[in-house]
């Protein structure tokens, strides 16, 4: 009879693992076609993960966010291996980000659950990383959703950092959620992809209306 029960086991848990890739496409394909149609991300530009504190799920390197397939959906673990080859270049960072999470989790004795990462190429936002220290957002939703500032983060090197994972960790460290890499984009965290492409989308808008300031010489009354 145990042969049965180890069977029904290893059973159910390929179907908690089929469940489990199943729902975590549809996040990335959907999150990863409204980044790329709303204009957030260029044709192959930013990247996607989600992690539960031991695995990081993340899109392949060079996957077109608009087009995304189940190939494209790599498995990675939050220390280093040889799987990481296949993941996006940004791993460095979002692998950083979640394990500043995790020692936060362990500080403050709480449960790492589940969280995800997204990193843009938004327009606007960019855009005001390279004339600005920081995003205050002068609208309602901004002001709610990313609080008084969005940092902007300077560094040597903004693609696949060694010091934007350094920077962008302490951010998290502090208590952040969401940073602007100078000339790049942002990347935020949160608590699912949904969650982490409403402060992409809330840091799009406001760099715009601060831009449409800056156009119009016009200032908030
Ligand atoms: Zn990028």
């Amino acid at each position: 009879m145990n042969g049965v029960s180890n069977v029904a086991d290893s059973v159910s848990s390929a179907a908690k693992e089929t469940t489990g890739d199943v729902k975590r496409f549809k996040y990335f394909n959907e999150t990863g076609r409204d980044l790329f149609a709303g204009g957030f991300t260029t044709s192959h530009g930013g990247n996607i993960s989600v992690s539960d504190g031991e695995s990081i799920w993340i899109s392949k390197t060079g996957a077109m966010l608009g087009r995304i397939s189940p190939g494209d959906v790599r498995k990675v673990f939050m220390s280093p291996t040889d799987l990481d080859a296949q993941a996006s270049m940004e791993l460095v960072v979002h692998r950083a980000m979640y394990q500043a999470w995790a020692d936060r989790c362990r500080e403050l004795d709480v449960a790492f659950g589940e969280k995800s990462i997204i990193h843009a190429h938004s327009k606007y936002t960019t855009y005001r990383s390279l004339v600005a220290e920081d995003v205050i957002p002068p609208d309602s939703e901004g002001k709610m959703t990313l609080g008084e500032s969005v940092p902007v983060i300077a560094v040597e090197l903004g693609v696949a950092s060694e010091e934007v994972a350094e920077k962008m960790a302490a951010l998290v460290a502090d208590g952040g959620f969401i940073g602007i890499v100078r000339g790049h984009g942002p990347f935020a965290m949160a608590d699912t992809p949904e969650e982490a492409f409403r402060l992409i989308s809330c840091l799009e808008y406001s760099s715009e209306l601060l831009t449409l300031f800056d156009m119009t010489g016009k200032q908030p009354l």
